[in-house]
């Protein structure tokens, strides 16, 4: 059943990576109405060209940590905003925790007050540099509370927390999803999150920078995986924390190869220190996901790849087009 179709929905971060695509989604099931709030700390109004002339669309400028209301019914409040490459969030350590403990407990105000359904967009980093691999979602995780990354993991560690102290004390419908490394179009291409910085980097003709020794894994996941993963959960009744991401994991020297591969340039590599708390390895369990939710992505790393070539290839040749800062 298509739960979204003439509902109002609520995107917290609309103008982000993620959200911008979430909103484009909502208005393809039917929507009647799409709000996105952001105040473009990292996000851009260029993310959103393609919504400007959607009479159903509206972008508004507001730091959500500051209080919000609409008249009118809200049906759906979609919690995307909050910094999230280690880059940002090392640069926006206050305004991180800030946004992932007030601003996400403005999105549960109104979500509460208009009786809408609440998604909270959690990480598989509340799982820190995890002890159980893969990750399920009953691991508890290993964070390290003050170290360089602790002000996005404790803050989204808080943010599941009082998302289910609304539900429990007042019965606020709610969902989190836990997002594995996701990539796609609109990503910055200096954000500094691994595939920007592989792509960017073939595309200048400069070698790929890997931290550590590359032996680390992750598992990337195309972000209209993703999206539809997403509004599986918010129209479903699950109100447990669900994994979503792909499970195909590899190394970071593995996954240079297969950008140098889909380039089909000559980079090298160039080792670089690790990040302090760099987590060893990640790959969700997402049984959770395909049982519940009937969901498994898609698309295969090779097509993902292409299209967000294609995409930063575009960013290269028009710059002031695209966001890039
Ligand atoms: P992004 O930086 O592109 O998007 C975040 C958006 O939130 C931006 O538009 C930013 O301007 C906005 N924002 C930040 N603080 C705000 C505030 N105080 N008020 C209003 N808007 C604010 O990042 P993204 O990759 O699209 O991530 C979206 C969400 O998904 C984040 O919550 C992130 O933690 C989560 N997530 C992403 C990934 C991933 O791989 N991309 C992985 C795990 C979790
Ligand atoms: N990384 C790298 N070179 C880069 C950027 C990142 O080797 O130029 C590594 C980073 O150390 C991490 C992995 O790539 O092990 C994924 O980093 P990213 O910042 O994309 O996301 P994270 O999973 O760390 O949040």
């Amino acid at each position: 059943m298509n739960r979204i179709h003439g509902k109002r929905a609520v995107v917290l971060g609309g103008a982000g990576f993620i959200g911008s695509h979430l909103c484009e989604r909502l208005l393809a099931d039917g929507a009647s109405e799409v709000i996105s709030l952001d105040n473009f700390v990292t996000g851009d109004e260029r993310n959103l060209a393609a919504l400007r002339m959607n009479k159903r669309f509206v972008s508004l400028h507001h730091d959500i940590t500051e209080p919000f209301s609409f008249d009118g019914p809200v049906h759906y409040v979609f919690n995307m905003a909050s910094p999230a490459s280690p880059i940002d969030y090392a640069q926006l350590p206050i305004e991180t925790l800030r946004v992932g403990s007030l601003g996400t407990e403005n999105g549960l105000r109104l979500a509460h007050h208009k009786g809408a359904v609440f998604l909270q967009a959690s990480t598989s980093e509340i799982y820190g540099d995890p002890m159980v691999h893969p990750q399920r979602e009953e691991y508890w995780g290993n964070v390290n509370p003050i170290g360089p990354r602790s002000c996005y993991d404790e803050a989204k560690r808080y943010g599941e927390a009082i998302v289910a102290a609304y539900r429990r004390a007042y019965g606020v419908s709610t969902r989190i999803v836990r997002i594995f490394n996701t990539y796609g179009p609109r990503m910055r291409l200096n954000d500094g999150r691994v595939v920007p910085a592989f792509v960017g980097q073939a595309l200048r003709g400069e070698d790929f920078t890997v931290f550590g020794d590359g032996s680390q894994t992750r598992s990337f996941c195309y972000v209209s995986d993703l999206i539809d993963g997403i509004v599986r959960l918010a129209r479903s009744d699950v109100e447990e924390p669900v994994n979503l991401g792909n499970p195909r994991e590899q190394t970071l020297l593995q996954f240079a190869e297969a950008v140098r591969a889909a380039m089909g340039g000559s980079s090298h590599i160039r080792f670089k220190p690790l990040p302090q708390n760099d987590p060893q390895q990640r790959q969700p369990d997402i049984t959770r996901a395909r049982t519940l939710l009937g969901w498994e992505p898609r698309v295969r790393l090779e097509d993902g790849l292409r299209e967000t070539i294609a995409y930063f290839r575009s960013v290269a040749e028009h710059p002031g087009a695209y966001p890039s800062h």
